[in-house]
Order: C-alpha cells, then structure tokens, then sequence
C-alpha cells in the first residue's frame, strides 16, 4: 500500500498516460501505477547507485519490466523527448526541482502535466513554472506522519495562453485591505490563499514560528547586516500573518 502523500500523486496521474518519475527511489510510484493499470508505461529515473538498484529490484520482483524502464542519470536525462506525457517528481526540495527541470526543458515537448511535490522551496518551482509558461492547474496539501506535503500540478497550455498566466500572481485584495504580493502568492500559493485549507494553516503557523526564531537569533547579533536581516524578516511574517 502506497504512503498517503505518494497515493495523493498517484490520483493526479491521468489514465493511459506514459510517466517519468524522476528521483524514483524505490520506484514504488510507477509499480503502483503500473499494477493499477493506471499508465502505459514509465522511466524510473535516478540519479543515485542504491536507489537505482532499489528500484531496479522492485521492478524485476514485481514482474513488470516490461513496463516499466529503470534508468540511471541525471534528472530529465534519462528520457527522450516526446516519450512521455506526465512526469513526476517528490521528494526532494523545490529548488533542486526547479533546477532539474530547467536543465531539461529541451525534453518537455510533447509533456502535458508536471506532478510535482516538492518538500521544502515551493515558491522555486511556481516561479519556474510561471516563468517557462506552465498553468499551475491545482494545489493539494496533505498531512502524513506529522509532516506537511504539497502537490503542484502543472499543465502545458498553448503559446497565445502564455501571457495569462501570470494574472494567477497578480497582487490581491482581500477582504480588510489585506494586499497579497506576487511574492507571497509564490510563496503561499494561489490557490491555497483561496481556497485556504485547513493543514495550510497548520503549515504556516510552524514557518511562523521558524520565523520568529530566526529574527531572534538574528536580533542578538550586533552585525549591522542582522538588523537589516531581522528587519526584512520581521516585514515577511507581518505579510504572512495578514494572509492567514
Ligand atoms: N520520489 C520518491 C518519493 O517521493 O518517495 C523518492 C524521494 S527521495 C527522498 C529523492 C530521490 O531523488 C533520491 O532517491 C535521490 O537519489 C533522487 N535524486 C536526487 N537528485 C536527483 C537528480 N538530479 N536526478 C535523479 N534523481 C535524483
């Protein structure tokens, strides 16, 4: 049985799609989409000799290697281009994502959704996406093992449709003259500002609290540069704590 926040994934995978999951691990993601009878097929991509192997193992046992192709390499250098439609990547922070993406983007074509769950950095991977035309289509948060994930979905829209995306990040108003910045937009999400789940609070209260400490520790230096620091911090959680 899949973990809550792989399963969660797994739901935004579009039947009869071909998969990328890149930083398979254990590939346990694509086994499961595969047994479902979910895709067509997928590249379990990763980077990493134990992981490799661990997937390599898994799929071999699980008996679909017909399947499913385990392949080792660097991010999107494991596929071709036009070979799959959805590409997946947990687990790992947004900026690695973001990076991971850039670096391959000559491999998107032909790719229609981008199911990512970065842990940490989300506001890397909207800003890439906004920045190279993705529509972000839809943020899901969840909660498993006292820890917090979300899951950004992103959609290949046609060139005329690029230039209006960026209205998702247009400042905002909400209700008490609370104006919301493209900054924080990026950073809390837009759809989450909205939609306003219950576990987002729960999120934002921690970093909240990650804040506070950190202007703590930054106003019990005497470095010019601190007060400055501490200042710019203390600036980000009155933002924050208006949005919430
Ligand atoms: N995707 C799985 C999940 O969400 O449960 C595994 C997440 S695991 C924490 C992150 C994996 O990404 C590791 O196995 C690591 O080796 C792999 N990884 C890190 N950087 C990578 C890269 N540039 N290309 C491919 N895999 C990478």
């Amino acid at each position: 049985k899949l973990s809550k926040r792989l399963q969660m994934i797994a739901d935004r995978v579009p039947l009869g799609s071909k998969v990328a999951d890149i930083g398979s691990d254990h590939a346990l993601l694509p086994t499961y989409l595969a047994q479902q009878g979910i895709i067509l097929f997928a590249v379990a991509g990763e980077v990493n000799p134990g992981p490799f192997e661990a997937a390599t193992r898994q799929v071999l046992e699980s008996g679909l290697s017909k399947k499913i192709s385990v392949r080792s390499g660097d991010g999107l250098a494991v596929i071709e281009t036009g070979e799959v439609n959805v590409i997946t990547i947990a687990g790992m922070g947004g900026s690695l994502m973001a990076s991971i993406l850039e670096a391959g983007k000559h491999k998107l074509q032909g790719v229609s959704h981008l199911i990512l769950q970065p842990n940490v950095g989300e506001d890397h991977v909207r800003r890439w996406l906004l920045e190279q035309g993705w529509k972000l289509e839809s943020e899901t948060i969840l909660e498993e093992d006292g820890k917090i994930y979300e899951i950004l979905t992103a959609i290949a829209v046609p060139d005329e449709e690029k230039r209006t995306l960026e209205a998702l990040y247009n400042e905002r108003q909400l209700p008490g003259e609370v104006r919301v910045s493209k900054e924080r937009l990026l950073q809390m999400g837009p759809y989450f500002i909205s939609e306003a789940p219950e576990v987002w609070f729960t999120k934002w209260e921690s970093e909240l609290k990650k804040l506070a400490m950190i202007k703590g520790q930054l106003q019990l230096s005497s470095a010019e540069a601190s007060a400055a620091k501490a200042e710019q911090v203390s600036q980000e959680m009155k933002e924050i704590k208006e949005v919430l």
